[in-house]
């Protein structure tokens, strides 16, 4: 930045990175020690970027000053930025610093302009902020005493938030859909005016998105939906394939079709893409409908709690979350949809202040009183969830779309034509939707949610009997049933509870269970476990009278509990149909929300009690049950009782294909590289659920259209031994500087992530590569991926999260790297599982086994190549690759097994045909 243009502001400022740090004061940039940096940070208020993260880059915690982000997040609440030095330079419009020493001017820089924009009379965003400082003055945050003379007092009295924001409307029913069928020429015409019509022809896309059509066609019989199972590789254009057919039914049918995703840069990218097939904004009443044609619904723990945050505003929260909930509530006025969770709150919002801070502000418990809540007509999961009965398309996840068909309140709100993509996670976003868990922390969610705040613990939440305070005193049952869940809830675990367990004191039926659970696990765990502080498991066998005995008196306080309140569930249902005078409508939604909270609970207890019930007796050879001790670093902080179905698709049938009239499963890895080459779509129907009602699905496939050949390269690296984690690193460390950043490392344990990390971030960081982590950095997921995204020069290194939910097409990932062979985690569960597979299909489990590490090779190596244009390579440090895992990877993939040295070659771009150790050249057929 030129001298002329250096900025007025007289505030310090200070950066660190794993390269150093830098302090600006009056004498000018400099680099200083951490000492010195802390000293300065102690002595007067340093302008800094992401107070955790230079406070983690300190090794000093208690690190404060005036965070940029907190800034940004005032003067522009819901736009997007990237919380680096050049994510801050771009969104402000200022010059990039070259370098960390040019960091501290770009702070003072962005101060001083964020500061200048409070005064600008254009000011976007200034509604509300002149109110929300004068509580922020109160709570004494930093930047109050700069912002105050800058942000003039209105002339007229701000609207408060909850005047502010808009109330949704009430639609009326709408019909059920017409049965229509499709024509093909209308699909492809369809898909045409999508993609453009200067596009290039795709026959691939168009066959793909007739496939696709035959979804929708009417159903000849009850439980028999029709079903495609589409496997089309990267780069077929799957979204517009579905989305032309989707569009076409949704408009002559006048129905609803629900796009299921796993991951949340895929939801993103639909959002993105569904604009071309519908219009953002439709008049109300258009062909029957209201509300917007595209609706993105998610579960109601992503969404801001009005209810909740004007609690926190009014003395809820105190200190450093008090000014969370300010900004949250500035956020929550220039907010899209109100979802906090991968909407357009900032990721790193919370961070830098605590993350239960923004779980507190959201429903998690359930606790939501309807029609009872003062905002309840202007709250956004309600607005959501009444805009998707409308909507044409609706976007969600798969756990959503199947708690929705299996107990949405509302006929209009179950999805009947549904698209999974991502389908290859179906299976086990079944497993753990259908799975039971009666756990220490699941039982205290239950006893609040029927007790309510209890001792010192203060908040709006409230238990049962003051939700349904008017009911109590209108129907004595009703009352009886009330007084009877809350005595029977007392026997759940409450706060302490894990405590008082490992202190051999437990008080009640369920915490005597939880405390014979923990001896037995740390008694028969023979996993390895213990030493390294995970968690540990044994399986529900074998268990002994006595045992048998405290579970029988746990099942018997849990019964205790579900009868009171299947009987106050009977009596809502008959308050509703007797109507009394003041059951109105308000009165009316909150009742039948309240049944519908219930009726969860009691399926709840159901699935617990039917868990305990079989401990004595013979297994059922339906559900694989175990007990485990969850632990982290050796920190225990859960203990319980586990279910799962042995195949997850038999509850998923019976809850969302038997009702639905469509559904298509659609992903470029649905089946298993082994299947798809003897052209045997076996295991992919099997795993579809399909068989469970006797449907027979359509199958389509096609491959990905890119140029593997020329494009990408496996490289196996044979010479970096297994479990040496300095040569882990140091291949790490290398492949990275070869690449000159834009990695993404995979790993399977966090602790061997840690390990490298601590090694090489330093070493990279002097030659001004950048590498993040998920698990060290102080920085939430989707954020890393975007500062991932945003520098071509940053490495990342995660674990199971980001071999999924990674979309970075281009240049910024070039390289993956494995640092192993993805074996699958040998629990419990996952033994039952294999030897099912053996028993049914032969081979000993090998054959279970090697399905889901080529599904996890596939998932991984499909972040390279996002387009035609994509290069990159994919190296698994694995002495031992066995080739029957090869299929894993696309047609056509040059594959070669080579040393560490020529690996660096290849990946810096400087192989030479003679510098390749001669090891055996293998292409994936
Ligand atoms: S209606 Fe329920 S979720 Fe919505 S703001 Fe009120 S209490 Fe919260």
């Amino acid at each position: 930045m030129a001298a002329s243009s250096l900025p007025a502001i007289p505030i310090p400022a200070v950066h660190a990175s794993h390269s150093g740090c830098w302090l600006r004061d009056h004498l000018g940039t400099r680099p200083v020690g951490k000492g010195e940096a802390i000293m300065a940070a102690a002595d007067t208020p340093l302008l800094l970027l992401n107070a955790p993260l230079i406070a983690s880059r300190l090794g000093y915690p208690d690190l404060s000053g005036l965070d940029l982000l907190e800034l940004f997040a005032f003067v522009h609440p819901a736009r997007f930025m990237v919380p680096t030095p050049k994510g801050l330079a771009q969104a402000l419009g200022l010059a990039e610093p070259r370098s960390d020493d040019g960091v501290p001017v770009l702070l003072q820089a962005a101060a001083e302009a964020l500061l200048a924009t409070c005064e600008d009379p254009a000011w976007p965003e200034r509604e509300g902020a002149w109110s929300a400082l004068q509580s922020l003055v109160r709570l004494r945050w930093p930047w109050a005493g700069l912002l105050a003379p800058k942000i003039a007092q209105p002339q007229r009295a701000e609207r408060w938030l909850f005047a502010r924001l808009p109330e949704w409307e009430e639609a009326p029913e709408r019909p059920q859909p017409a049965q229509i069928v499709l024509d093909d020429d209308a699909i492809t015409a369809r898909l045409a005016e999508l993609t453009g019509s200067r596009a290039e022809q795709r026959p691939a896309q168009q066959a793909y998105a007739r496939a696709a059509g035959a979804m929708f066609a009417p159903r000849s019989g009850q439980r028999q939906p029709h079903m495609v199972l589409a496997q089309a590789g990267t780069g077929t254009g799957k979204t517009f394939g579905y989305l032309a057919p989707a569009s076409l039914w949704a408009e002559q049918s006048g129905g609803t079709v629900w796009v299921s995703t796993y991951t949340k840069a895929l939801q993103r990218q639909l959002r993105r893409e569904s604009q071309a097939a519908f219009p953002p904004e439709r008049a109300n009443g258009q062909g029957g409908r209201t509300g917007p044609p595209v609706v993105v619904r998610k579960g109601r723990e992503n969404y801001l709690c009005l209810l909740n945050l004007e609690d926190a505003l009014q003395g809820g929260f105190t200190g450093r979350p008090a000014i969370m909930a300010q900004l949250v509530a500035r956020w929550a006025a220039y907010s899209q949809d109100g979802d906090m969770i991968g909407g357009d709150l900032p990721g790193w919002l919370g961070t830098l202040f605590r993350k239960r801070g923004i779980t507190a502000l959201t429903d998690q418990r359930g606790e939501c009183v309807y029609a009872g809540c003062p905002h309840f007509r202007k709250c956004f999961i309600e607005r959501a969830a009444r805009a998707s009965a409308g909507a044409e398309l609706v976007i969600a996840n798969h756990a959503l779309v199947m708690i929705n068909a299996a107990r949405a309140r509302e006929v209009a709100q179950r999805p009947t034509r549904i698209v999974f993509d991502e389908g290859h996670h179906v299976f086990e976003a079944a497993d753990s939707t259908f799975a039971a868990a009666l756990t220490g922390a699941e039982t205290v969610e239950l006893r609040r949610w029927v007790i309510g705040p209890e001792g010192s613990q203060r908040g709006r939440r409230r238990g049962l009997a003051a939700r349904l305070a008017d009911v109590a005193s209108y129907d004595a049952d009703g009352a009886r049933a009330i007084a009877d869940a809350r005595e029977a809830a007392s026997a759940l675990p409450g706060d302490g509870w894990l405590a008082r367990i490992v202190e051999g004191a437990p008080f009640g039926p369920i915490e005597d269970l939880l405390a014979e659970t923990r001896e037995l696990v740390l008694a028969r765990d023979e996993s390895g476990g213990q030493e390294a502080g995970y968690g540990l498991e044994t399986e529900a066998a074998q268990l002994g009278g006595a045992f048998i005995e405290v579970a029988g008196r746990a099942q018997e306080a849990l019964e205790a509990l579900r009868q009171p309140l299947m009987r106050l569930a009977l009596r809502l249902e008959a308050l509703i149909e007797d109507g009394p005078d003041w059951l109105d409508g308000p009165a009316r939604a909150r009742i039948e929300g309240a049944r519908g909270a219930i009726g969860w609970r009691t399926d709840l207890l159901s699935g617990w009690v039917a868990l305990l019930a079989r401990l004595g007796g013979p297994g059922d050879p339906e559900f694989v049950d175990w007990l485990a001790l969850e632990r982290s670093e050796g920190r225990e902080w859960d203990i319980g009782l586990h279910r799962r179905y042995l195949d997850p698709m038999k509850p998923f049938a019976e809850a969302v294909l038997a009702g639905a009239h469509g559904v298509m499963m659609t992903s470029a890895t649905l089946t298993d590289g082994a299947e798809t080459k003897a052209g045997d779509w076996s295991g992919a129907v099997e795993r579809s659920g399909a068989p469970q009602l006797g449907v027979r699905p359509e199958v389509f496939e096609a491959a990905s259209p890119f140029d593997y050949a020329k494009n990408a390269e496996v490289l196996i690296v044979t010479d970096v031994p297994k479990g040496d984690i300095p040569a882990l690193a140091n291949a790490y460390g290398r492949l990275i500087e070869a690449s000159g950043g834009g990695a993404l490392g995979l790993f399977t344990a966090i602790r061997r992530l840690r390990a490298v990390y601590g090694r090489i971030a330093d070493r990279l960081a002097r030659g001004g590569l950048p590498l993040f982590a998920q698990h060290v950095d102080p920085i939430d997921t989707g954020t890393l991926v975007d500062i991932f995204r945003d520098d071509p020069r940053a490495s990342l290194l995660g674990t199971d999260a980001l071999r999924d939910g990674v979309d970075v097409p281009g240049h910024s990932l070039r390289l993956v790297v494995m640092e192993q062979v993805p074996w699958p985690k040998p629990s419990i569960l996952h033994r039952a599982r294999r030897l099912a597979h053996a028993e049914k299909f032969g081979g000993g489990g090998q054959a279970h086994d090697d399905r889901i590490i080529r599904a996890r090779l596939a998932q991984a190596f499909g972040r390279l190549i996002r387009t035609g244009t994509d290069k990159g390579h994919f190296v698994v440090l694995s002495s031992a690759f066995p080739s029957r895992l090869l299929s894993a990877f696309p047609p056509g993939t040059p594959v070669r097994r080579v040393t560490l040295d020529a690996a660096l070659q290849s990946v810096g771009g400087s192989v030479s045909e003679g510098s390749v150790t001669p090891l055996p050249f293998e292409t994936r057929p």
